[in-house]
């Protein structure tokens, strides 16, 4: 993804204007063939949006997406068609993507026969097969997705994604609707299908803990924007991102809601749609500096593959610094 921004329009009258929301305002990542990539922040952070643009759900305000060197925003119909099959979406909540109308057999097969793949037979036995692979039984293609539980329905759509051979599947919170206990399993169906299927998978959640021991890289989004990438491990162990420390250590940080407060307080525009001035973070971070609230940071690279947003990063280490001491 090159330079991508998403911004909405919101007609309802806040402050009687129709208000922009710049839900991902210029994002560049790009994620290897094979790789586990993910996408982490609060909700309202844009990363749904994010995963939504990858695969041109919706159509960026600005920006590309390029899929192994082809432009997706330039594509027909008919190639974007064939690209679908290749790039795969699994939802956050199985139930509401699947229709209750439908057998799971026929919600499986659905994306084969879009594609036109294979006869009847082949798609039947197709689908016999990809059930068996989640976990679930051949015979199940007869039930309705509402006779089966949480962690079998987001089987389901896992069985429906894959069942046209993707190469990329993008989850967007695939786990977070369901208990605990469960999440464990769908992790490991998905880490293992991803092996046999030469998958390439980008996971968005809020909870770092979900992607952890499956993801090889992650990148840390703040307000629309990439705050942290880096390999999953030396993130983890040394975040660079004060943003990044504070979603590890959960410690815990002002919600959305507490900010728009402190910003009236502050004085800062009475607009909680137009992200701060400057580092978007700086209403929260606890280093700030003067410097902070007027000068963007860029994206600097720290070598070993790690870049992050920050002015302090290369300048201190932030770790082990005390706030006080950075403030000026
Ligand atoms: Fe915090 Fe300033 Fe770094 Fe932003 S630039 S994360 S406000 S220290
Ligand atoms: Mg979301």
């Amino acid at each position: 993804a090159h330079a991508l921004k998403r911004h909405f329009i919101t007609r309802k009258p806040i402050f009687g204007e129709p208000t922009v929301v710049r839900a991902v305002d210029g994002v560049d990542i790009a994620v290897g063939e094979g790789e586990t990539f993910a996408i982490v922040g609060e909700s309202g952070c844009g990363k749904s949006t994010l995963a939504r643009l990858l695969v041109r759900l919706i159509e960026p305000s600005e920006g590309q997406v390029s899929y192994r060197g082809q432009d997706i925003g330039a594509l027909s119909d008919k190639e974007l068609r064939n690209l679908r099959a290749e790039l795969q979406f699994i939802f956050q909540d199985p139930f509401s993507s699947l229709n209750p109308r439908m057998t799971v057999g026929a919600l499986i097969e659905e994306p084969l026969r879009t594609h036109g793949i294979g006869t009847a037979d082949e798609r039947r036995a197709d689908v016999a097969r990809i059930l068996t692979r989640v976990g679930l039984r051949p015979e199940h293609a007869d039930r309705y997705p509402h006779e089966f539980s949480g962690g079998q329905r987001q089987r389901i759509g896992i069985a429906r994604a894959l069942v046209t051979r993707p190469k990329v599947l993008i989850g967007d919170e695939p786990v977070s609707a369901l208990d605990v206990s469960i999440q464990a399993q769908v992790i490991n169906i998905l880490e293992d299908l991803k092996d046999e299927f030469g998958l390439t998978l980008i996971v968005i959640a809020h909870d770092l803990a979900v992607i952890r021991h499956m993801s090889d890289r992650v990148a840390v989004m703040y307000l629309g924007k990439i705050v942290e990438v880096g390999p999953t491990d030396a993130l983890f162990e040394a975040p660079a991102h004060p943003y990044t420390e504070a979603l590890l250590e959960a410690i815990p940080i002002p919600s959305v809601g507490a900010r728009k407060a402190r910003v009236a307080v502050d004085g800062d525009p009475p607009n909680p749609i137009a992200p701060p001035s400057g580092c978007r973070f700086h209403t929260r971070c606890p280093y700030t500096a003067p410097k902070c609230r007027t000068d963007e940071p860029a994206l600097r690279d720290m070598g070993n593959g790690r870049v992050a947003a920050c002015h302090f990063i290369g300048d201190l280490a932030l770790k082990g610094i005390q706030p006080d001491a950075v403030r000026r």
